[in-house]
C-alpha cells in the first residue's frame, strides 16, 4: 500500500470542548504520523475558499460561520492507505450515522458541528494541505 498524505482539521467545537489532545491521541495511536500542525482562526472568507465545493449548497453559510467561530487545527498526516484510513477512523460526516467507536459517534454533536475534516482523496489531500502549509512548515521536508 502507497504511503499517502490527508489533511485534517480540528473543527472549532474540537477546540472550544478541549478535545484537542483526545482526538490527536487517537489519530496518532492509529499510526498517524504528524508531519505537520498549526492552530488558526479561520475568516469566514478563508473558511469559503476551503469549502469553494459547497459555496451553492445551502449549508454553505451555516458552515462558513461555524468554521471561523473560533480557534481550529489543521494538521498534515502520513500513513499508509492514510485517506481511506482516516476517513474510517472519523466516521461518516453525520454523527448519527457514524459507526460506534469512531471519533465523530463519540465525540459530535451535529451534521454540521462534527469535530473533524479528513480529506477525501489523495489529489484534494495535496490541495487542502497546500492551502494551510507552505512546504517550509512540513516537516517530513526537511533533513
Ligand atoms: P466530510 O467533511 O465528511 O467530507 P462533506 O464534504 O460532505 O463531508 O461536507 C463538508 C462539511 O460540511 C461537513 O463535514 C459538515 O461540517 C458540513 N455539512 C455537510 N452537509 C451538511 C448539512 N446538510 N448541513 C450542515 N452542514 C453540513
Amino acid at each position: 500500500m502507497a504511503v499517502e498524505r490527508t489533511l485534517t482539521i480540528l473543527k472549532p467545537d474540537c477546540v472550544k470542548k478541549n478535545l484537542i489532545g483526545e482526538v490527536t491521541k487517537r489519530i496518532q495511536e492509529s499510526g498517524f504520523k504528524i508531519i505537520a500542525m498549526k492552530m488558526t482562526r479561520l475568516t469566514k472568507e478563508t473558511a469559503g475558499g476551503f469549502y469553494d465545493v459547497h459555496r451553492e449548497r445551502p449549508f454553505f453559510g451555516e458552515l462558513t460561520d461555524f468554521m471561523s467561530s473560533g480557534a481550529s487545527v489543521p494538521m498534515i498526516l502520513e500513513k499508509e492507505n492514510a485517506i481511506a484510513d482516516f476517513r474510517k477512523l472519523i466516521g461518516a460526516t453525520n454523527p448519527a450515522e457514524a459507526d460506534k467507536g469512531t471519533i465523530r459517534a463519540d465525540f459530535a454533536d451535529s451534521l454540521g458541528e462534527n469535530i473533524v475534516h479528513g480529506s477525501d482523496s489523495v489529489e484534494n489531500g495535496k490541495i487542502e494541505a497546500a492551502y494551510f502549509f507552505a512546504e517550509s512548515e512540513v516537516v517530513a521536508n526537511r533533513s
